[in-house]
C-alpha cells in the first residue's frame, strides 16, 4: 500500500471541477485518506515547490498557486504514485492523453489543474508538508 499527495490547483477549484476530479480517483479504486481546502500564501507555495526554486517559472508558479484555494488530499492504494500520475496525464495539457485529468480540465502548462507527487521520497515530504499523522485516516 502506497500514499501520494494530490492537489486540485486554484484553476480547477475556481472552474468547479473538485467533484469530478475526486470522482475520478474513487472510480479508479484510489482511497482518499485525508483532505482539506487551504489558501496558500507565498511562503507556503514557495516551501512546497522548493525543488523548483531555480526554475525560470518559479515566481509565476508560486503566484498561481496562491490565486485561490486548493484542495489537498492524501491518496492511498497499490502503486498509487504512478497510477495517479497516469490519471493526471502529461504536465502540458497539449500533450496529455485523452481522458486524463489534465486533458479534461487543464488550460495551460502552468494552469494544469492537478498536482501529484512523483516518487516515494517526494510523496513523504509533500504529505508531511500539509498533514500531520492525526489528520490521516486509516
Ligand atoms: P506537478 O509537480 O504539479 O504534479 P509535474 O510533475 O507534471 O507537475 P513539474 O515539472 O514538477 O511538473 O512542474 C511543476 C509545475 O510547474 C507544473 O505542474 C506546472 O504547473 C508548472 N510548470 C512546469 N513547467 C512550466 C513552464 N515551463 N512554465 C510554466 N509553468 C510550468
Ligand atoms: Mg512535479
Amino acid at each position: 500500500m502506497e500514499r501520494t499527495l494530490s492537489i486540485i490547483k486554484p484553476d480547477a477549484v475556481r472552474a468547479g471541477h473538485i467533484g469530478e476530479i475526486i470522482a475520478t480517483f474513487e472510480k479508479n479504486n484510489i482511497r482518499i485518506v485525508a483532505m482539506k481546502m487551504v489558501h496558500l500564501d507565498p511562503k507556503g507555495a514557495e516551501g512546497f515547490y522548493a525543488v523548483h526554486r531555480e526554475r525560470p517559472f518559479f515566481g509565476e508558479l508560486t503566484a498561481f498557486m496562491c490565486e485561490g484555494p486548493v484542495v489537498v488530499m492524501v491518496l492511498e492504494g497499490d502503486n498509487v504514485i504512478a497510477r495517479n500520475r497516469e490519471l493526471m496525464g502529461a504536465t502540458n495539457p497539449a500533450d496529455a492523453a485523452e481522458g486524463t485529468l489534465r486533458k479534461r480540465f487543464a488550460s495551460s502548462l502552468q494552469n494544469n489543474a492537478v498536482h501529484g507527487s512523483d516518487a516515494p521520497e517526494t510523496a513523504a515530504f509533500e504529505i508531511g508538508y500539509f498533514f500531520n499523522a492525526l489528520e490521516i485516516a486509516g
